[in-house]
């Protein structure tokens, strides 16, 4: 097990664009074992490269039904509305209201660089989309409506 550090609001990584990934080797798998152990102990839904401090095309999840990890990820549909609290492991103690699409269709590659489709739905659906709006440089506090409580979320 390997807990890599997590980097907060203010540095000026989380603002840059990470690059795709073109190797599927060994340095990419220590990446996503090291991002699930991270994320697991830090008990978030979702972690991308970025916040680990490399700039890499790479995202791990588990909203509760289950670990994945989206190398590349794209988001190829979206459909309906919400506006609904989110939060992140990089902006410690704050949260916000954000408008993402209900459903989001993604394409991504998992380890081995075969290419699989995932949707979410709700919480899900958020999440791909926070964690996508990171490999561009973009935080929930870029896009939030508002400011709301912790409780909230
Ligand atoms: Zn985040």
């Amino acid at each position: 097990m390997a807990l890599r550090n997590i980097v907060t609001i203010g540095d000026p990584v989380l603002k840059k664009t990470s690059r795709k990934v073109e190797k599927f080797d060994e340095r990419l798998w220590t990446l996503l074992d090291d991002m699930k152990d991270t994320l697991y102990e830090s008990q978030g839904v979702g972690l991308a490269a970025v916040q680990v401090g490399v700039l890499r095309r790479v995202v791990v999840m588990d909203v509760g039904d289950g670990f994945i990890e989206l190398v590349n990820p794209e988001i190829i549909s979206k459909e309906g509305e919400q506006e609904t609290p989110e939060a992140c492991l990089s902006v410690p103690g704050k949260a916000g209201i954000t408008k993402r699409p209900n459903i989001v269709k993604v394409k991504a590659q998992n380890r081995n660089g075969d290419w699989c489709v995932y949707k979410g739905e709700g919480l899900k659906a958020k999440c791909f989309c926070h964690e996508i709006d990171h490999l561009d440089g973009i935080l929930f506090t870029d896009i939030m409506i508002r400011e709301c409580s912790r409780d909230e979320y």
